[in-house]
């Protein structure tokens, strides 16, 4: 063995085999109060301040989608990941510097987080000078409370660089991406029924001029059952599957 970093101890396989079978029933549970088919809505596991090895061990016990946050810890884990001969299809669901597109574009499958013009510019620049061989999948994050300091392109608004409906425009419209959905997290404050309900009228309103932008990524370890009864496609789970993170400095 020389890549350790990827290394699986059985204890820890273990752990994550139990954490993943309760939200994997939380899910299921939802999905059946929801009248939803369970196939319609995938896990992400949002692997952020674990290691390698976490990410690993989850492809084994079935998991296909990883998320992650921040460029530098995902590019080191992507390639860790890919030396242990694991291929799980990464999300980018963090705040995206433009600065790091070209980055990102590596190791992603799906970045999560545009929120401006600017930014699906960039990302639409890198994506083609990469010479990929399909389409970067895009969701647009999006501001439940139209707070644009927090992130998340602004519902019902016209500015040109932050506006829902011209970060959505430019995304379908730009060469080596494609408009896939919307992503959002409930506002700090909010109860979840009514971000998620919300969420899923802006989600409607955007599938009249896009109709194949069909996928919802919302709903984390603390409320992903309003998230499933509000329609989500995508549930992205972190602590309720891997424990609880440090916090972060
Ligand atoms: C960390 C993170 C999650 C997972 O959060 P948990 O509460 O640990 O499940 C989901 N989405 C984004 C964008 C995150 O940064």
């Amino acid at each position: 063995m020389t890549d350790s970093g990827a290394l699986v101890r059985p204890d820890r396989r273990a752990e994550l085999a139990a954490g993943l079978a309760r939200v994997q029933a939380r899910i299921t549970d939802a999905c059946a109060a929801a009248g939803r088919d369970r196939g319609e809505v995938t896990m992400i596991a949002v692997t952020k301040t674990y290691p390698a090895s976490d990410v690993v061990a989850l492809a084994g016990l079935g998991v296909t989608d990883v998320g992650e946050n921040r460029d530098q810890e995902a590019a080191a884990k992507a390639t860790q990941v890919a030396a242990a001969g694991v291929t799980p299809r990464w999300h980018f669901v963090g705040r995206l510097q433009r600065n790091k597109v070209k980055s990102v574009l590596r190791y992603a499958d799906v970045v999560q987080s545009v929120d401006s013009v600017r930014l699906a510019s960039a990302l639409a620049a890198a994506a083609t000078s990469s010479g990929r061989d399909r389409p970067l999948d895009v969701l647009v994050q999006v501001s439940i409370d139209a707070d644009a300091a927090r992130g998340g392109a602004v519902p019902d608004s016209a500015d040109p660089d932050v506006g829902l409906g011209p970060v959505a425009d430019s995304v379908a419209a730009a060469g080596g991406l494609r408009l896939a959905g919307l992503m959002a997290v409930a506002p700090l404050g909010w109860e979840p029924e009514r971000a998620f309900a919300r969420l899923a009228g802006i989600a409607a309103a955007l599938r009249v001029d896009h109709p194949q932008a069909v996928a919802l990524s919302a709903g984390m370890s603390g409320d992903l059952e309003a998230a499933i009864a509000h329609g989500a496609t995508h549930v992205r789970v972190g602590s309720a599957l891997l424990g609880m993170r440090p916090t972060l400095g």
